[in-house]
């Protein structure tokens, strides 16, 4: 048996981070990964996805050129040097995390490790070769998988998750996806963008089924934009190989049943936490299909083992799992560190991008507060008028009484980029007052968030006043 210090097992967002984090505290860190670093945000999610965005965006720019006068001849796509810079891309941010675990001294060992007991791992490597290490602390990074739904069909050639969907060699002629969440629309701007005729259908009532109603609703109609058809409170029922090669998806709203015909079938239902194959029941980690329990110390119920990211099951985003990192690292190296809960950001990047942080408008009113509203639009804003991006709006959820800010949506250009103001602001505890009186720079973006914080007290400078009531 080998004697270690920290070993940490999963080198995404979650493990990575915790691992420099507790190589910079003086931990002696060996982390386990047995795909590439970065894990899923880095090799199949976050950063390929938005690769592959940026494209479509470019794309979109050159044809929105001619309203600036700028005329360009007819634009094609070569969709194998898209996925090639969206590799590259992937390829230098992995390297790069590479770099980070050599200049912090950190040991990576490429196998798959397991529990044995609470303080012992098991690591096979690629050649099967099996080695036992005893750690002082242990971290559990290992991540999720793509969820299925138990229909028949999902196994059929065609029917594909994210990962297949970033692994595709044309653009199909056509795509159904299932579920209407972060993926979903995500990869259906891209491919709608690109030429697919793209239908999504979500089980709930609404895309984006957690987000501010008048945000998704928002964002539906842009959708149609690149004539992706969303249909809401349809639930899929069998998957079948149809005519010419194609497959059909059977789906009932209400009484009614549908067929959509498609050459691809996106499932994106959710992902699953990894709890299987870590040896977690072995080692008497309390956990449940929904992920490994931890209390605000990212402590689960074994001293000394510490679990984050997406197999905790708690919030499924890159962020959020290297917030957990951190806290994890530093109370297995002895400092006193908790998850702050309150201010978790939600991105969704699609043209324009969803961004949103707190409580939404409704979520506010069930936890009974008294709230007021402010609201921009980017129509209102100088520098998305310059930017040809005046789709969208800011709406601003805050305490009635106090001023506290609540809540944050934005729909609209750079949205992932403006909600950081928003975060800061609310791990303050800072009102409506605070953002609106801070002197923000112009021409920008972020005017519309300062603009929104005044309409929560009916002051923005740039919109008409309210009519009185
Ligand atoms: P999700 O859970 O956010 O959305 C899945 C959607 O599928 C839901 O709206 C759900 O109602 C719907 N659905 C479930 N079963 C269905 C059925 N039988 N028929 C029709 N619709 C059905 O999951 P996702 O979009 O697959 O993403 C997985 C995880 O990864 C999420 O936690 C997400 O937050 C995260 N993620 C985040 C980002 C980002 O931050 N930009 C991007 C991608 C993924």
């Amino acid at each position: 048996m080998v004697e270690k210090d920290i070993v940490i097992i999963g080198g995404g967002p979650g493990g990575y981070v915790a691992a420099i984090r507790a190589a910079q505290l003086g931990g002696k860190v060996t982390l386990i990964e047995k795909e590439e670093l970065g894990g899923t945000c880095l090799n199949w999610g976050c950063i390929p996805t938005k690769a592959l965005l940026r494209g479509v965006e470019i794309l979109d720019l050159i044809e929105g050129g001619k309203d600036y006068g700028i005329l360009a001849g007819p634009v094609t796509v070569d969709f194998a040097k898209l996925m090639a810079r969206k590799d590259r891309a992937v390829k230098t941010l992995v390297g790069g995390v590479s770099g980070l675990m050599k200049a912090n001294g950190i040991e990576v060992i490429k196998g798959t490790g397991k529990l044995i007991s609470p303080q012992v791992i098991e690591v096979v490597n690629a050649k099967q070769e099996k080695e036992i290490y005893q750690a002082r602390k242990i971290i559990l990074a290992a991540g999720s998988v793509s969820a299925e739904i138990p229909i028949p069909g999902v196994k059929l050639p065609g029917v594909i998750d994210s990962y297949g969907a970033l692994q595709l060699k044309q653009i199909p002629e056509s795509m159904v996806i299932i579920g209407a969440g972060p993926i979903g629309l995500e990869f259906g701007t891209v491919y709608a963008a690109l030429g697919a005729k793209v239908t999504v259908l979500e089980m709930l009532p609404q895309i984006l089924p957690s987000e501010d109603p008048e945000i998704a609703a928002a964002l539906e109609k842009t959708l149609r934009r690149f004539k992706i058809q969303t249909l809401t409170g349809i639930k899929v029922q069998k998957i079948v190989e149809g005519p010419e090669g194609k497959l059909q998806v059977t789906a009932a709203a209400g009484a009614e049943e549908k067929i959509f015909p498609a050459q691809y079938v996106l499932m994106a239902v959710g992902r699953k936490p990894n709890v299987e194959g870590l040896g977690l029941e072995e080692a008497g980690v309390r956990f449940s299909k929904k992920g490994i329990e931890v209390n605000d110390k990212m402590e689960t119920n074994l001293p000394g083992v510490y679990a984050i990211g997406d197999v905790t099951g708690k919030w499924l985003l890159a962020h959020y799992a290297s917030a957990q990192g951190d806290v994890a690292a530093k109370n297995a190296l002895g400092q006193e560190a908790q998850m702050d809960e309150r201010v978790v950001p939600r991105c969704v990047y699609t043209l324009p991008e969803v961004a949103s942080v707190g409580l939404t408008e409704q979520k506010a009113r069930e936890e009974g507060y008294e709230i007021k509203i402010g609201r921009f639009p980017f129509s209102a804003n100088g520098k998305a008028t310059i930017l040809g991006e005046r789709n969208g709006l800011v709406k601003i959820v805050a305490d009635g009484k106090y001023g506290e800010i609540l809540g944050v949506h934005i729909f609209g250009p750079h949205a992932t980029d403006l909600i950081g103001e928003a975060v800061v602001a609310m791990r303050l505890e800072g009102t409506a007052t605070d953002i609106g009186q801070a002197i923000h720079p112009h021409p920008t973006l972020t005017e519309a968030l300062m603009e929104a914080a005044f309409d929560v007290e009916g002051t923005a400078v740039h919109i008409p006043p309210r009519k009185k009531a």
